[in-house]
């Protein structure tokens, strides 16, 4: 029982960062691909209202997902930093999709969001690698921590 409640634990973080992860790339190509989709072929141009409740959605999925991943990743490997960066990259979208900004200011802060968010999640994720890789005695547990 306690073994199978870890392996479950041990998918849900893995997979919790990925999702953040993935979510933060599908804002990264909608925000930096959809002008140029739309630049090169104009009838993409009705794409071109996308953003605002995108953004939105976007941020409204990626809160819980990436909260639920930092913390069980703080809980295993009691590292600060992800959950720091996490929480600006959040914060920055999050002022992205509802202050109602200029687009260019609001793409501008996305994408820097997205981006700290994918930062977070991969240092948590290789955070988590490293508990596990010291508890199967592949390496100190304690190094580099
Ligand atoms: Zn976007």
């Amino acid at each position: 029982m306690g073994r199978l409640r870890q392996l479950l634990a041990a998918a849900w973080r893995s997979a919790a960062d990925k999702m953040a992860i993935g979510l933060s790339f599908a804002c990264l190509v909608h925000c930096l691909l959809l002008p140029v989709a739309i630049a090169l072929i104009p009838a993409a141009g009705g794409l071109a209202g996308l953003p605002e409740e995108l953004h939105l959605m976007l941020f409204l999925v990626a809160v819980p997902i990436s909260a639920s991943a930092i913390v069980a990743g703080y809980r295993r490997h009691g590292a600060f930093l992800p959950g720091a960066i996490a929480a600006i990259g959040l914060a920055l979208i999050g002022t992205g999709a509802i202050a109602g900004l200029a687009v260019l200011v609001e793409t501008s802060i996305t994408v820097l969001g997205s981006v700290l968010l994918v930062a977070a999640h991969l240092g948590n994720w290789r955070s988590n690698s490293r508990v596990s890789l010291g508890e199967a005695g592949i390496i100190a547990s304690s190094q580099n921590a």
